[in-house]
């Protein structure tokens, strides 16, 4: 148990030896700009444990081979450990089945995948989509790409300025027209956590299909399709320790039987002829093409490792290290927080009065500090703040206290500067 982050701010010490867990990132023990590099970009995307680099390392190297295809040993194991990765993936959101797991690339191939072969087949005009004001683009988008498609309209449940949907002008909107509601789990751009188990009851009474966008929620909190009885759920391996390239998009069951393929090719058929073509079962129909093994098998080891960290431990101490950020932010003159939700995970987006956040991210990487500045790909969140972009710092479970000190500290020299 490493006590030394805790002693020095006089608390009780975490459930996690975060030294211990820091060393499991290789990326973390360099210096960036001669600085000891402190990461706190994990909203854009984490780093990986040295379990998920040799979990890819070990399939290149051992047995690299395509999978489902081939009778070989190579390929027998490849697709193994491949399935293998699918039920852990089942098993992390708790899905009644491994049907019910679609390999994507990500959270945006997730949503347009759903946006596509759903919605093209069963919205037509005047039917209503409903998303909300902080949506990143991967939920804006299709969205409404699928209404010039098919003239359904879409409807924004609007925000207040702590960042927290207004869930009575929620209600207002949904109707027997309401079709779709698409809402993401966690904003990227303001940190706030959505009631979406109440949001998807809310949807279900008028019969509408409800799509929730889980890319920043994977990392930081237990999913449970079941519970939340969302019919789609989509997130992206990398936000959660696992490669880039490899997402997932979770169906029920008897909905993905009911949608047309994404795309065709190989691996989603049963049967081809020049007369007709008779698609594989469910997970494969969306699955066309050689998938990404590595990703995936990445993504299973990301999960174990998950695990074995502990998501109640994760969230909680990530929970400490936001207070402890927000307590700061709030102390420093001519910072202003972008989102005061009551709940929200651990994301601090902000603007200083006297510099622009472009700048701020600038300085602050000369001091080795890696932030994000721009809109995160929700500029309606940002006009709704009216700021073009925020300084977001995005904490995770290898961060500590003292990486939240040498931000502010970052800061203090951002104001000799400009201030
Ligand atoms: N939704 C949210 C809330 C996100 O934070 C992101 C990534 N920033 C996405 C969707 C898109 O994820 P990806 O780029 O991995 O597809």
């Amino acid at each position: 148990m490493n006590l030394s982050i805790a002693d020095k701010h006089g608390e009780k010490p975490s459930a996690l030896d975060i030294n211990k867990l820091r060393d499991e990132f290789p990326v973390l023990s360099q210096l960036a700009h001669n600085k000891p590099l402190v990461y706190l970009d994990n909203a854009a995307t984490t780093q990986k444990p040295i379990a998920v680099i040799n979990a890819i390392d070990e399939y290149y190297k051992t047995y690299n081979s395509n999978v489902h295809r081939g009778v070989h040993a190579l390929s027998s194991i490849a697709t193994m450990r491949f399935e293998a990765a699918r039920e852990k993936v089942k098993n992390f959101v708790n899905a009644s089945s491994i049907e019910e797991i679609i390999f994507t690339r990500g959270t945006t191939e997730s949503i347009n995948l759903m946006a596509t072969s759903y919605g093209r087949t069963f919205l037509t005009q005047g039917d209503e989509i409903i998303i909300s004001h902080m949506e990143h683009h991967a939920n804006i988008v299709p969205w409404q790409m699928l209404c010039e498609q098919t003239g359904a309209i879409l409807k924004v449940i609007p925000m207040n300025t702590h960042g927290e949907l207004l869930l009575e002008e929620y209600e207002k909107l949904l109707s027997d027209k309401t079709k779709i509601v698409s809402i993401s789990h966690i904003s990227n751009a303001l940190g706030t956590i959505n009631p979406i188990k109440d949001m998807i009851a809310k949807a279900k009474q008028v019969g509408a299909i409800t799509m929730i966008d889980g890319a920043q929620a994977a990392p930081h909190a237990a999913i449970d399709v079941m519970d939340l009885q969302c019919d789609f759920y989509a997130f992206s391996g990398h936000k959660m320790y696992a490669p880039t390239g490899i997402g997932v998009l979770y169906g029920k069951k008897a909905l993905l039987e009911k949608m047309p393929p994404y795309q065709g090719g190989g691996e989603m058929i049963k049967h081809v002829s020049f007369d007709k073509t008779i698609y594989n079962d469910l997970p494969h129909k969306f699955e066309a093409g050689t998938p990404h093994i590595a990703g995936v098998i990445g993504l299973g080891t990301a999960i174990d490792f998950l695990n074995s960290v502990g998501l109640e431990n994760i969230a909680n101490y990530e929970k400490e290290l936001l207070a402890y950020a927000t307590k700061k932010a709030e102390n420093t003159e001519g910072l202003k927080i972008i989102g005061h939700a009551s709940e929200k995970v651990s994301i601090l987006s902000f603007v200083l009065d006297y510099a622009h956040a472009h700048d701020v991210g600038t300085i602050l990487d000369t001091e080795g500090i890696a932030v994000r500045s721009g809109h995160h790909c929700a500029m309606p969140a940002m006009a709704f703040f009216d700021v073009a972009a925020t300084v977001r710092a995005s904490f995770c479970f290898y961060n500590t206290k003292a990486e939240v000190d040498t931000l502010f500290d970052g800061i203090t020299k951002v104001k000799e500067l400009f201030g």
